[in-house]
């Protein structure tokens, strides 16, 4: 009856632990408590190129959608300069057939300068997640599972080998019911109103707080476009003109200029939002050494060694001239501190330990003077002052979590 005791020992472990009883006192060491983790080496920082796009757009294929074919988008994304987007159409309203609708257009067509990636949004009563595939997959299979178990969900996407991505986590109407383990990002900024995603952001740090590397992205859930002549406007027209695609913005870091990077960098979290196409990309890095040269970027997971860490915090492109930018430094999900940077080239650098032994991690949002976006000319006042957010800088991460 050995199998049957050892069943019953790790029962009693996973329950309690380990507990003793001596001498009145309790000892208790919980089996799940952090251990010495190996850590893979940080990939090449100067061996990549930054992409932007738009991670949640809704094409004509979507029932709700008005005036916005997937060749509009396309031509919009040439005139601002947005390097790649995924267009994820509702899958309820083609029960579950993405392949035969978006996917069949004959307009979706991927080129070097817009790159499209595959994927839909899953769009269930628990919650909306968002797909990100470099090619095809089998979407059916995943719409038919939403109304299963977590467990079972979270094998289907397994073996789609497909990224799935929070929507709205934090929606009033479709927030994300389902467990965060099945996802490896959550939208973080959705649409061009940036006061609307403060929960999302507490849950995102409850998640990052609890160990689990969770990247975070932005998506404008964008619907409409600028109907051709006047006869074809809708009621939902006007939003052309707040939120389209861009509104925000997400920059990848990706190892090279394709779909397939493109989604690698959204999985290992070297990205950044920022409100919009032409507003400046939000940079982090960490220089573990203090010899003036930066080892690891946001995104990144390295062992803390207990010794002092130089951050960065730079704006790259455009920035306007002779102004303040303000940035905050959340740690652990605690506010850290906050800097003041400007010039032409905004950097703030601070020092700060790591716990040698515990998870931490370092994110920054910047706030400062809008950018405008000509195309989308209602867009920068909906987004304030809010400029751009990083991905956390990771230490003693379990990277098996
Ligand atoms: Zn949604
Ligand atoms: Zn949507």
């Amino acid at each position: 009856m050995r199998t049957s005791f050892m069943r019953t020992l790790t029962l009693a472990v996973l329950a309690a632990g380990f507990s003793s009883h001596a001498l009145g006192q309790t000892t208790h060491i919980s089996p799940w408590a952090p251990t010495d983790v190996v850590i893979p080496p940080v990939a090449d920082l100067n061996k990549g190129v930054w992409l932007k796009g738009d991670l949640h757009l809704h094409s004509r294929h979507s029932k709700e959608s008005s005036n916005n074919p997937i060749s509009k988008m396309i031509a919009f994304c040439k005139a601002v300069g947005i390097d790649y987007i995924a267009i994820t159409d509702h899958d309820n309203h083609v029960e579950g057939d993405v392949a035969h609708n978006t996917w069949a257009d004959p307009e979706f067509k991927s080129s070097d300068s817009v790159l499209l990636l595959y994927g839909a949004e899953w769009t269930t009563v628990r919650g909306h997640g968002n797909v990100f595939s470099a090619r095809p997959y089998d979407h059916q299979r995943l719409y038919d599972v939403r109304d299963q178990r977590d467990v079972v969900i979270g094998a289907v996407k397994k073996q789609l080998d497909i990224h799935l991505s929070a929507n709205h986590p934090a929606g009033p109407k479709d927030h994300f019911g389902y467990s965060y383990d099945i996802v490896q990002s959550m939208e973080v900024w959705n649409s061009a109103m940036w006061s609307k995603n403060a929960n999302t952001i507490m849950i995102w740090d409850d998640m990052l707080s609890s160990g689990r590397k969770m990247t975070g992205r932005g998506g404008s859930d964008a619907h409409h476009g600028v109907p051709e002549t006047p006869d074809k406007a809708t009621k939902n027209s006007p939003q052309a003109q707040y939120n389209y695609v861009g509104t925000p913005t997400t920059w990848v870091f990706a190892t090279s200029r394709s779909t397939q990077a493109i989604v690698d960098a959204l999985t290992n979290g070297r990205v950044s939002v920022s409100a919009n196409p032409y507003a400046p990309r939000v940079e982090f890095y960490a220089d573990l050494n203090q010899d003036g040269k930066m080892d690891m970027m946001m995104g990144d997971n390295v062992k803390s060694n207990g010794q002092p860490v130089k951050f960065r915090v730079q704006l790259s492109g455009k920035t306007v001239a002779d102004s303040t930018y303000t940035v905050n430094v959340v740690k652990n999900g605690n506010p850290f501190n906050t800097y003041q940077m400007s010039g032409k080239k905004p950097v703030v650098e601070f020092t700060d330990t790591p716990a040698e032994m515990h998870r931490s991690y370092y994110r920054v949002t910047v706030e400062g003077p809008r950018t405008d976006y000509p195309q989308v000319p209602l867009s920068a006042s909906l987004s304030g002052n809010m400029v751009g957010l990083s991905n956390p800088i990771y230490f003693n991460f379990d990277p098996n979590f």
